[in-house]
């Protein structure tokens, strides 16, 4: 189904070929004949309305039926999947990855509900395409709504004496029991909107009258550490007090600037946008003996190793954010 490069294909996304080619997907299956994994049960029940802090009496107890908007938890496949999945959505979707809709959101969901479901009911359903909207802008971007429709059937617990028993095979359901629901689940594939403004900047620290000073100081290329002035015990980060001695009274020390990796990690998600990933996060001990949280720098940073050798540097980020950071020394790296 794929045709020519992304040239071409930005190109049929122009003109809306492409909405021709995703129409033709209307009508066809995207699972057929998928089994519940396990039957309409009491501990799923159970589990769902203490997630929901749904207190229904007619969920539990020896009469209880299932809330009806678990209808689409007795289909899921979890981690191994289903079988019974068809290519056909798969290759809808490879089709909007290759005109350059790389990106989903799931936009809404309904369901109609037309037996209710109790524990011992065993479910089979089958999904269809339903319908592929025309090209769409939306704040996202520009692509297509895609809508998917489940039929869930069950044979009933209830059922079950008059329903014959019949032999099975991997893709063939047990049997074709009552539609008991419906469910429709929405996604708009898209191609991010394209913006413009520049990264955000990278967050402030927050400045309060306990730690104003070492901020202060930061500003003039300065890490200043406080120092009780009763016990002279130091201490990092900024406190009003002394953890020591309780003394409320305190001068500062300024750091050498050497230190060594305490221990660290490094950030690969989630990522924030005013950050790029991945990047070492440090905890700095430094030659006074408190610890700091800082980034290093200097090395990449799977080579960060805890007890390397550290000096301290200021780094501006923009016109007024500057940061203490640490380099990582040469013949450390
Ligand atoms: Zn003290």
């Amino acid at each position: 189904m794929r045709e020519g490069e992304g040239g071409s294909e930005r190109a049929a996304v122009g003109e809306d070929e492409l909405g021709v080619r995703l129409k033709a997907y209307e009508g066809r299956a995207a699972a057929v004949a998928g089994t519940g994994k396990d039957p309409v049960n009491m501990p799923m029940i159970r589990h769902w309305c203490e997630a929901m802090g749904d207190t229904n009496p007619a969920y539990a107890g020896p009469d209880a039926m299932a809330p009806p908007t678990m209808l689409q938890a007795w289909t899921m496949g979890g981690l191994s999947g289903h079988e019974g999945r068809t290519g056909d959505y798969d290759e809808l979707l490879g089709l909007l990855d290759d005109a350059g809709c790389t990106s989903v959101v799931a936009t809404d969901c309904e369901q109609e509900y037309v037996r209710p479901l109790r524990p011992g009911d065993e479910i089979t359903f089958d999904t269809v395409i339903e319908s592929v909207s025309q090209r769409k802008t939306t704040k996202l971007g520009t692509g297509y709504f895609v809508t998917t429709r489940t039929d869930i059937r069950a044979k009933q617990a209830l059922d079950a004496p008059t329903t014959p028993t019949t032999p099975t095979t991997p893709t063939t359901p047990a049997f074709v029991g009552p539609l008991v629901g419906t469910h429709r689940f929405r996604i708009l594939k898209y191609a991010p909107a394209h913006r413009d403004h520049k990264p955000p900047p990278r967050p402030r620290p927050v400045v309060n009258r306990d730690n104003a000073g070492f901020w202060e100081g930061v500003q003039h290329h300065r890490l200043l550490i406080q120092r009780c002035t009763d016990c002279t015990t130091l201490r990092f980060p900024w406190l009003p007090g002394c953890n020591g001695c309780g003394g409320p009274d305190w001068d500062t020390v300024e750091a050498s600037g050497e230190g060594t990796v305490y221990s660290y990690v490094v950030m690969h998600h989630p990522p924030f946008p005013a950050f790029s990933p991945p990047y070492a996060v440090a905890l700095i001990e430094l030659a006074e003996g408190v610890r700091m949280i800082s980034n290093v720098v200097g090395a990449p940073c799977d080579k960060v190793r805890i007890g390397m050798p550290v000096r301290l540097e200021f780094q501006s980020y923009d016109d007024e954010l500057v940061l203490p950071v640490f380099r990582i020394l040469e013949d450390a790296a």
